[in-house]
C-alpha cells in the first residue's frame, strides 16, 4: 500500500501549483455549507470534501468503525478520540478515493454533487472544541529578544529557560477561527511617568506568530506522557495568532503573567494538518545545552521545516510581508512540551490546544511579533502605501501563512486572517 504522504501520489482533483493542499496533505476541518449544518471535511486543491456525504454514500463503510456519527459531528473531537490508527486509516481511505488512478468516486456524479464544494462556497468553522489551552514560550530567539528589551541584555534568558519549556495556562473560550474580526480591547494601562492607571482602548495591539498542536488523547489524572509517547497523543497542527496588547500586558502581568492582554481573541487556521502528513518534513532541532533532565530527553528529529510568513494589510491596500520565520527554529519541541505538561500528573483531553510561543528566527526580518519587529516601537516598519507601523492599527488585517516543501510536494496550512476593528 502506498502511504498517504508519498510524494508520487496525485489526485483527479486539480491542485494548483502553489496549493498547500495536495493529496499528500488530507487535513481535517469543519465546514458549513450554505443552509446546512457544520460537518467534518477534508480539502484537496480548492475543493472542500464533506465527509458526512461520503459516509452517506457508503464510501467509509469498510473502515469498520463501530460508530460513524463522528463524520456528522459539528466538531472533530469525537473523531479524534478514536485514536491514531483511525486517523491514519481515514487518511489512507481518502487518499485512495481521490487517487488519480481510482475512478469509483470520480464517476459517481450523484455523490460528488453532494460531497464536493469549492472552498469559497463553505464557511470554515472552529475545528475542535478546545477544552484547555496552554501557551509555551519555546523560541530562544523570541525569549532572548524580550529579555534584552525588558531586562538585561547580558542575562536575557531567565535562569530556568533552558531547563523548562516555560508556559502558562491560557483562555480557551476566546479561541476563534480565521476570518473572525476582533475589536481592539479596552483595559487598564499605566504610563511609566503616570501616578495611576487609566481605562481605555489599548494602543499597542500586537500579533504573535505561533503554531499550535491539538491533543489527540485523553489521559487520567496522575498519568504522564513521555517524549517517546507524545507524538501518538498529538492529532495535528494549526497556525495560531496569539493576539496580544502590550500596554495592558505590561501593567497586569506582574507577578502572575498575562491575563486580559491575551484573552480577547486568539485565532487559529481552519484546517488541522496531521503529524503523518508532516512526517517527511522533519528536521533536526537545535542542540540543547546545558543537557536537559531525563524526562525531557528525546530521540529522532522532532522539529519540522515549516516556512512561516506574516503580512499586514491596511484596509483597501495591498499586503505587506513583515516577517519570514520558520517553525524549525523552536528550541523546545512538541514532544518535550507535552512531556513537561504532564510530568506532574496533569491530565489532558482530546481537543486541548498547545501554542508554541512566538516563533522568531535569528534575523530581524524573521521576528514573530511587532514588539520585536519594531523593537518596542523604536524602529517603525514602512508599508508600501507610505504609512508606518509600530504596532497594529484599526482596520488592519493580519495574515499568517505556513507551508513546508520537499521532493516537489508542498504541504501547508493555508492562512489565518484576522481584521482588527476599532474598540467599542
Ligand atoms: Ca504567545
Amino acid at each position: 500500500m502506498i502511504k498517504a504522504n508519498d510524494p508520487l501520489l496525485s489526485s483527479w482533483i486539480e491542485v494548483p501549483g502553489n496549493s498547500d493542499f495536495p493529496i499528500q496533505n488530507i487535513p481535517f476541518g469543519i465546514i458549513r455549507p450554505k443552509g446546512k449544518d457544520s460537518r467534518p471535511a477534508t480539502r484537496i486543491g480548492n475543493m472542500a470534501i464533506d465527509l458526512s456525504a461520503l459516509c452517506d454514500a457508503g464510501y467509509l463503510n469498510d473502515l469498520d468503525l463501530d460508530d460513524l456519527s463522528v463524520f456528522y459531528a459539528p466538531v472533530l473531537n469525537d473523531f479524534i478520540s478514536l485514536g491514531k490508527p483511525v486517523w491514519q486509516a481515514v487518511r489512507q481511505k481518502l487518499s485512495g478515493l481521490f487517487n488519480v488512478n481510482n475512478n469509483d468516486l470520480k464517476d459517481d456524479e450523484g455523490t460528488l454533487k453532494l460531497a464536493l464544494y469549492s472552498v469559497d462556497e463553505v464557511e470554515m468553522m472552529l475545528p475542535v472544541q478546545v477544552g484547555d489551552y496552554t501557551d509555551f514560550y519555546s523560541s530562544i530567539e523570541h525569549a532572548t529578544n524580550v529579555g534584552i528589551m525588558f531586562r538585561d541584555p547580558a542575562n536575557a534568558l531567565l535562569p530556568n529557560w533552558k531547563h523548562i519549556p516555560v508556559g502558562y495556562h491560557g483562555r480557551s473560550s476566546s479561541i476563534v477561527v480565521s476570518g473572525t474580526d476582533i475589536h481592539r480591547p479596552k483595559g487598564q494601562t499605566k504610563a511609566d511617568d503616570a501616578d495611576a492607571p487609566v481605562f481605555g482602548p489599548s494602543r499597542l495591539f500586537d500579533f504573535e506568530l505561533e503554531m499550535a498542536f491539538i491533543a489527540g488523547k485523553k489521559t487520567a489524572l496522575g498519568e504522564r506522557i513521555t517524549t517517546a509517547e507524545a507524538e501518538d497523543a498529538i492529532f495535528g497542527m494549526l497556525l495560531f495568532n496569539d493576539l496580544s496588547v502590550r500596554d495592558i500586558q505590561k501593567w497586569e502581568y506582574v507577578p502572575l503573567g498575562p491575563f486580559l492582554s491575551k484573552s480577547f481573541g486568539s485565532v487559529v487556521s481552519p484546517w488541522i494538518v496531521t503529524l503523518d502528513a508532516l512526517e517527511p518534513f522533519r528536521v533536526k532541532g537545535p542542540r540543547q545545552d546545558p543537557p536537559v533532565l531525563d524526562y525531557l530527553k528525546y530521540t529522532g528529529h522532532k522539529n519540522i521545516d515549516i516556512k512561516l510568513e506574516v503580512s499586514i494589510q491596511p484596509e483597501g491596500r495591498e499586503e505587506n510581508i513583515v516577517s519570514n520565520s520558520n517553525y524549525k527554529y523552536m528550541y523546545w519541541n512538541m514532544a518535550q512540551q507535552l512531556a513537561h505538561q504532564t510530568v506532574n500528573g496533569c491530565n489532558i483531553n482530546v481537543g486541548d490546544m498547545y501554542g508554541s510561543g512566538t516563533i522568531s528566527g535569528p534575523t530581524p526580518d524573521s521576528y514573530g511579533s511587532m514588539l520585536e519587529l519594531s523593537w518596542k516601537g523604536t524602529k517603525p516598519l514602512k508599508l508600501s502605501d507610505g504609512s508606518e507601523r509600530k504596532f497594529i492599527l484599526d482596520n488592519d488585517a493580519i495574515i499568517m501563512r505556513g507551508h513546508t516543501e520537499k521532493d516537489g510536494v508542498r504541504v501547508g496550512f493555508g492562512e489565518v486572517i484576522v481584521k482588527v476593528l476599532p474598540a467599542k
